[in-house]
């Protein structure tokens, strides 16, 4: 039981806005796979995926084990487990989970136990790599995958998809057009040789706000249901998912000259009132936003953070605030403060949502 009194508010409402969101920029047929991998972003997979099961075709994660927890609390929809390995495939059956099979050492070990286990006509994706070079076979793999499915009762390719690299950037439309294009002629070959239509799928969030043309059978999607488009256009037509709260521990006084936090990285000018919040950058707030460059809200009001971020605890300015101890505390509860803090903490908006670690607790709001 996780008592932690730093909780991430997970706002239902909010899902259900970007997910209708998305949905209005898309053909009424096509399927919505939701991203809850990493956590949901740093929120709660499991509660994500509760929330939204009825309203979506499919999950994805990356790994086994994430789509594990997501069975064990009761989800029933399909499942694409992204980055599957070798050794979790027995798992993988086990939970009715359906693999991403990229390349033909594991497109080769899963026939294996599916010869083996006797399977019949089970789920999986292959993934084709049209220029991200990360995982997926290349198209001059076809010949010799549909020779082995063809004959093979045992596996039923459920979807082909790739990904893009560059979907959010408009000077890669070249690039970008270029892998669509191969992701089409990709497909074509299957379904030439096939008796069943795979589910074809490509674009990601940014892939859906730029290229919904290419939105084929169904779409990934995993920033914009939190809560962030690739511009500030699509982001303020989303509504914030991720609201970090916490509250004061306690309140000093420090006097001139004095210093706060680790290794006296504050030093106090003039009379300063300190609060000391209970969330550090063991729960994924950057040290970069010590010293003053980020800020939390209390009542209403910007509270910078004062010396170095601890571990466990930050220490804020709130010389001017009228405030005391047990009074809340807004960490962020903005795509503005969260954007704010990415940028200072030198990193993407990805990041500074899937930092927010285990030990914060979670809680979805519907
Ligand atoms: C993470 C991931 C997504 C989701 O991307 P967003 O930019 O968050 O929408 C889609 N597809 C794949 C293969 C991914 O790994």
């Amino acid at each position: 039981m996780n008592n932690h009194v730093t909780v991430l508010e997970i706002d239902g409402n909010a899902l259900k806005h970007n997910l209708n969101y998305f949905k209005q920029k898309l053909n009424p047929e096509t399927k919505i796979l939701a991203v809850v991998k990493a956590f949901g972003y740093g929120s709660d997979g499991v509660q994500v995926a509760q929330f939204l099961q009825n309203k979506v075709d499919y999950f994805a994660v990356a790994y086994a084990h994430e789509g594990i927890a997501l069975r064990e609390a009761n989800v029933k929809t399909p499942i694409l487990v992204l980055h599957p390995q070798i050794q979790n495939l027995q798992a993988i059956v086990d939970y009715k989970l359906e693999p991403n099979l990229y390349n033909f050492k594991i497109f080769d070990a899963f026939l294996e136990l599916a010869d083996r286990s006797i399977l019949l006509n089970y789920p999986v994706h292959l993934k084709f790599n049209t220029g991200l070079n990360r995982l997926g076979f290349w198209h001059n793999d076809i010949p010799k995958i549909l020779a082995t499915v063809k004959a093979n009762s045992h596996v039923k390719i459920q979807s082909l998809f790739s990904h893009l690299a560059a979907s959010e950037d408009l000077e890669e439309q070249e690039f970008t057009n270029n892998q669509l294009n191969n992701f089409a002629y990709i497909a074509k070959q299957f379904y030439k040789h096939l008796d069943n239509k795979p589910i074809l799928h490509t674009l990601n969030t940014s892939g859906v706000v730029n290229y919904s043309k290419s939105q084929f059978d169904m779409v990934r999607i995993g920033i914009g249901l939190y809560g962030f488009g690739n511009d500030e256009k699509e982001t303020s037509c989303l509504k914030n998912t991720h609201n970090l709260k916490s509250i004061i521990s306690q309140i000093h006084l420090i006097k001139p000259g004095e210093t706060v936090g680790y290794n006296r990285a504050f030093v106090a000018k003039s009379n300063t009132k300190s609060a000391t919040i209970p969330i550090g950058h063991a729960d994924g707030l950057s040290r970069k936003l010590g010293n003053e460059k980020g800020f939390v809200l209390i009542k209403n009001q910007k509270a910078k953070i004062i010396g170095n971020v601890c571990m466990d605890m930050i220490m804020v300015d709130v010389t001017n605030i009228d405030c005391k101890e047990g009074d809340e505390v807004i960490i962020f509860n903005s795509q503005k403060m969260i954007q704010n803090n990415a940028k200072i903490s030198e990193t993407i908006v990805y990041e500074t949502l899937t930092a927010i670690s285990q030990r914060v607790k979670k809680k979805l709001k519907k």
